[in-house]
């Protein structure tokens, strides 16, 4: 007899993460084994677009929990599943195989997941084995907070207020989950179960292999495993050092000035939109991927400052810290939509009103990118297939743009601020459909995480929970010098650019950008503009 855990994308964790511990409390009770199953599923990846990237911090952590579970005696069952219709009855055989008579998870709230889980538990009843789905990924639970009236959030800044005052009266939410128990040494002689400790965890998944170089640049920006979560919390919390000091590869140069005592988080309120400095704590790799618990990141906040209240987590707008906790209630936000709204796991807009925002004529298919290419090569711009292709590869002729778009191309990561230029570019400048933004960050990014990048490209899209309405359309120009006054990082991400000084790193003058080899603007912001608030306020009319 044993207990399983069965551990997915988002919890790749051993320390403070609920189903893997009451799991183990299980285990321990019934006197049996406890294992731990991962199945990779290739066809689910490639329905959700799970990026190459993301697929290969899951196998490097993979790899690392395989070794930390292996020292409490408890086996990392890795294998791969080809068909994602057939994934419940494969688990239901592999529990019966394993004498298993319960199982554990936590709970993923995206539809096709809960699907196949309620599957789960029904088939399981059936055998006879008792199947356990509980709340980790957020702080506070999707379901607790409620308006006035009974209804789940959809405006942030209500919901943020409900979020702290219920944070506050129960501490039970940043309670670390239980140690766990290690299994009896025993199990190595297990016929059934000793093998399980002789299969590795691959080092990469057919169809999702980066390059050599790739897994190596991915391997320095972001470390694998949960000392190296930790690290990164800590670095941004008590120093000043750079994220990406952990990493060989900076994306931006070091600086040696950067010496002083404060620590990133208490400049976080007032800095923290700046991309030209490190100034975010680049933890949401390893928050996506579960490699540090979210309660983890809010007793991190709790034990900093001796002037806090230790009982009381801190959310106010007055420090780094408080600003900080409000982006983990933007995190649980999110999750909180996506799983009471089904309709955005299905790429439909939250606000159903703008189903009919007339976008430019630009699909995916296969056959339709093929004539895009084409027509790409003739050289007719202007045609939306090519506008996308300018703006995947940081070519719009937008500097500010272009530098986002390289950088999320060379990281798989780019600063939030970014993420809101770029998308609201495509959408409001070019009238690309959000949806195609959404899937090329999917794609591309290493945090990629169906609720807050939906959540992120509708707020940029005016289709989402954003208060404002349509009418905010960024200025990729006044944002460049806001979020960016040097240049510096578009000097980075855009080398051809580096020579140009003061104003005109940001808007090139077109006699010089053509000198230099940069695109000219790809389209005109104001008239883009006009034509956004047109195509939002009569939705179904270009
Ligand atoms: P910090 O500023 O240090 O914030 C700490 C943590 O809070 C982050 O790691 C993240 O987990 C959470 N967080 C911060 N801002 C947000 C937010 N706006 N929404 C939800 N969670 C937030 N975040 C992802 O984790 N995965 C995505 O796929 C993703 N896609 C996005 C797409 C768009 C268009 C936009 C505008 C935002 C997206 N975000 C996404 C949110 C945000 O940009 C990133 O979480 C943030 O840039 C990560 O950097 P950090 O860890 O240094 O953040």
């Amino acid at each position: 007899k044993s207990v399983v855990y069965w551990m997915r994308m988002g919890d790749l964790r051993v320390a403070d993460n609920r189903a893997l511990s009451l799991a183990s409390l299980r285990a321990h009770k019934l006197g049996v084994p406890l294992l731990v199953l991962f199945i990779l599923s290739p066809q689910d990846y490639i329905a959700h677009d799970r990026s190459k990237r993301r697929i290969d911090f899951t196998l490097r952590n993979l790899e690392k929990m395989q070794r930390s579970l292996a020292e409490l005696h408890i086996p990392l069952d890795v294998w791969t599943h080809p068909l994602r219709r057939t994934l419940s009855s494969a688990v239901i055989s592999y529990l019966k195989r394993m004498g298993a008579t319960f199982l554990f998870a936590n709970i993923e709230y995206e539809v096709d997941e809960l699907r196949r889980d309620i599957s789960i538990c029904n088939l399981s009843r059936a055998d006879g084995i008792q199947a356990t789905f509980v709340h980790d990924k957020c702080v506070i639970e999707p379901g607790v907070l409620a308006t006035k009236q009974g209804k789940v959030y959809t405006v942030y800044s209500p919901f943020r207020r409900s979020w702290e005052q219920e944070l506050n009266a129960n501490p039970h939410y940043w309670k670390k989950a239980a140690e766990l128990q290690p299994n009896a040494k025993s199990i190595y002689e297990s016929e059934l179960y000793g093998p399980l400790f002789n299969t590795p965890v691959p080092s990469s998944l057919e169809g999702f292999e980066l390059s050599e170089k790739e897994k190596e640049n991915m391997a320095n920006f972001f470390p694998a495993g949960e000392d190296a979560a930790v690290q990164v919390l800590q670095r941004f919390l008590t120093t000043k050092a750079r994220a990406s000091q952990l990493g060989a590869v900076s994306p931006l140069a070091p600086d040696a000035k950067e010496n002083s005592k404060e620590s990133r988080v208490t400049n976080y309120a007032t800095d923290r939109s700046r991309v030209d400095k490190d100034t975010s704590s680049r933890l949401s790799p390893y928050l996506a991927a579960g490699v540090i618990s979210v309660r983890e990141c809010i007793r991190a906040t709790m034990e900093l400052k001796k002037g806090f209240n230790k009982a009381k987590v801190e959310v106010s707008k007055d420090s780094g810290v408080g600003v900080w906790v409000q982006e983990i209630a933007w995190r649980d936000f999110y999750v909180h939509v996506l799983a009471a709204c089904p309709r955005v796991s299905m790429g439909r807009p939250f606000l159903e009103k703008y189903a009919d925002v007339v976008w430019e004529d630009y699909q995916e298919e296969p056959e339709r990118r093929e004539k895009e290419a084409i027509k790409a090569q003739e050289g007719q711009a202007g045609n939306p297939g090519e506008s996308v292709r300018r703006w995947k590869e940081g070519m719009t002729g937008y500097p500010i743009v272009d530098a986002g778009m390289r950088c999320i191309n060379e990281m798989g990561w780019v600063h939030n601020r970014l993420r809101m230029i770029v998308a609201m570019f495509l959408t409001k400048d070019l009238m690309i459909d959000w949806r195609v933004g959404e899937r090329y960050f999917m794609e591309n990014l290493i945090d990629g995480d169906l609720a807050a990048n939906n959540g992120g490209w509708q707020w940029s899209a005016s289709t989402g929970t954003d208060a404002a309405p349509y009418f905010r359309i960024f200025n990729p120009y006044s944002q460049s010098e806001k979020v960016d006054p040097a240049g510096d990082f578009i000097r980075r991400f855009v080398p051809e650019l580096a020579s140009l000084k003061g104003k005109d790193i940001h808007k090139p003058p077109p006699h010089i950008a053509d000198k230099l080899g940069y695109p000219r603007p790809i389209i005109q912001h104001e008239e883009a503009r006009t034509r956004a608030l047109r195509r939002f306020k009569n939705p179904g009319e270009s």
